[in-house]
């Protein structure tokens, strides 16, 4: 069950000025022109589609961005940033109110699944320094008790070469590693964010 943050208005606006703060983004000056949301491939499954998400940040309702599923499903692809005409940031916004969330003890990633599979991407990527799809997908398989899952489909991604059986060569790999060492301060996965590694 979701935790409720209770917010006054004076309470309200102090969070969404810390949101604009931390994300260096105006929410102000969204005009509601709903191109993010009309980009946004995972819009369909949110309560709160992105440009409702800016509208209730600039009302104050921060209660309802903290608890929603959008701040639960949201997988940062940025496209919503990138065809935003007032360049706002839409993504960084929306991992703000999430790392807030977090911190006010709100489990965003409420979805077993979700917090899985973001724990086994970034381990997978500080691990190899990029995706390696195939070790991602047996990681979920056996983390969650179904090694069969989606087997039926593994030949055709090989004949097709979707997915390479060896894990990719990348150099310098240890700055991938300083740069999680860094945002997560010690390393170990231990950051607020599950964008940092951090998944709860
Ligand atoms: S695209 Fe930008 S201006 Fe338009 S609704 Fe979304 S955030 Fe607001
Ligand atoms: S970053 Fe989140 S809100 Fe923006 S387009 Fe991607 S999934 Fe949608």
């Amino acid at each position: 069950m979701a935790i409720r943050v209770s917010t006054t208005i004076a309470d309200g606006a102090a969070l969404v000025a810390d949101i604009e703060r931390r994300s260096g983004e105006r929410v102000s000056a969204c005009y509601q022109c709903g191109r993010c949301t009309s980009t946004c491939a995972a819009a369909f499954a949110f309560d709160y589609p992105p440009h409702r998400i800016m509208r209730l940040l600039q009302l104050g309702q921060v209660d309802k961005v903290l608890n929603s599923r959008t701040a639960q499903l949201c997988f940062d692809c940025m496209t919503c940033s990138s065809r935003c005409p007032m360049t706002i940031d839409v993504a960084n916004v929306i991992e703000q109110v999430k790392m807030i969330a977090d911190e006010h003890g709100i489990r965003v990633n409420k979805e077993k699944s979700i917090r899985l599979f973001r724990r086994a991407f970034l381990k997978n990527v500080r691990r190899h320094g990029r995706l390696h799809e195939a070790r991602l997908l047996t990681w979920i398989n056996l983390r969650s008790f179904k090694p069969f899952n989606d087997l039926a489909v593994v030949p055709l991604i090989l004949r097709r070469k979707k997915v390479h059986i060896v894990p990719p060569k990348i150099r310098n790999r240890r700055e991938i590693h300083r740069i999680f060492h860094e945002v997560n301060g010690n390393g170990g996965g231990n950051g607020n964010s599950d964008r940092h590694g951090g998944g709860k």
